[in-house]
């Protein structure tokens, strides 16, 4: 057994990796260490959550946003995109669709957009817990006050998923205008979790400027804020975007990361993303094999999803 075997039992071990450790892990990565963490990520998978995968329905209900995060297609500057917003009803026929197919959870992400303000959310999301008393509603919409997710919450809301990008904020301003840091992104996450959300952080793999040094302090931040759900998916560039000429992350090191957090939470929901079934066409089933035991299918109507194009 080598070094970075060892590191990866220490991890599995104790739940606990310092900072080098991390770093050296993931500058290590090769095929054989990669399986060797995904032969005991399937195991922990297992014992905590048998074979099962969890289904949440995504709803992309408006791709407003007032935001301008340089990696993201539909960032406020990008003119080419055709803006919409779908009203309540579009959003609880979703969900009838949805719930129809077996679905218990519904997603409700979109830009951050000024259209949905509180007033409106609040009637949207107690519509929806309603007509769907057995669902749970997940939010997805950015940073907002503390009021706001506040009242979102009395309203029913269940979980809310907000990255937190990457946890340097060196880092965080080389992906994001100045109006936008990393302290305000995650003192979000944890007045979320303080007021009772089921939380999900995450980041992409592979951003521009992305080094091992980084993620590793992602998966610090992640120990420390223990969320529920951890999204992360590769780094897609988007050809309308300041990044438009920067490489992807690619599948390998994206299902590494997978296996990592597995080990690091066991416990954790973890989405094999859209993202990652975009790099390769079988990235979702990889992704479940290396740790991951979510999937999330597009309930969006389907002559919106080309206008909500993050990639
Ligand atoms: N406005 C919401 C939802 C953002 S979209 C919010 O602020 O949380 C959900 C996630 O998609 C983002 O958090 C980001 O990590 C990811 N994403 C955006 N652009 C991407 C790209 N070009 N490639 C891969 N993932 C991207």
């Amino acid at each position: 057994m080598d070094d970075l075997q060892q590191l990866v039992q220490k991890l599995q071990n104790t739940r606990h990796l310092e900072k080098e450790e991390w770093a050296a892990l993931i500058r290590g990565r090769t095929d054989i260490l990669a399986e060797y963490v995904f032969s005991l990520t399937r195991k922990e998978r297992h014992q905590y959550y048998g074979h099962d995968v969890y289904i949440r329905g995504l709803i992309e209900f408006t791709n407003y946003c007032k935001n301008d995060c340089y990696y993201c297609g539909i960032r406020k500057s990008n003119a080419g995109v055709m803006r919409y917003r779908l009203d309540e009803e579009q959003i609880l026929s979703c969900c009838s669709a949805g719930y129809a197919l077996g679905f218990r959870t519904f997603v409700l992400q979109g830009g951050e957009d000024g259209w949905f303000t509180d007033e409106r959310m609040v009637r949207i999301v107690g519509a929806i817990k309603s007509r769907f008393p057995d669902c749970a509603v997940t939010l997805s919409i950015g940073e907002r006050s503390k009021e706001s997710y506040q009242a979102l919450f009395q309203a029913g809301a269940d979980r809310y998923l907000l990255r937190h990008e990457t946890f340097s904020a060196a880092h965080y301003s080389l992906l994001h205008p100045s109006s936008l840091t990393a302290a305000s992104r995650q003192k979000c996450l944890w007045t979320l979790k303080d007021i009772g959300y089921q939380v999900g952080a995450g980041f992409m793999v592979g951003a521009p400027g992305q080094t091992p040094e980084y993620l590793a302090e992602d998966l610090l931040f992640l120990e420390k804020l223990k969320p529920h759900m951890v999204g992360i998916g590769p780094f897609i560039p988007h050809h309308a975007t300041p990044f438009a000429g920067e490489p992807a992350g690619t599948l390998e090191e994206t299902l590494f990361l997978l296996g990592l957090i597995r080990l690091l939470l066991p416990k954790v929901l973890l989405p094999a993303t859209t993202a990652l079934g975009t790099i390769a066409p079988n990235g979702r089933e990889l992704g479940i094999l290396s740790g991951a035991n979510v999937i999330m299918p597009n309930l969006s109507p389907a002559n919106v999803r080309e206008n909500y194009t993050l990639y």
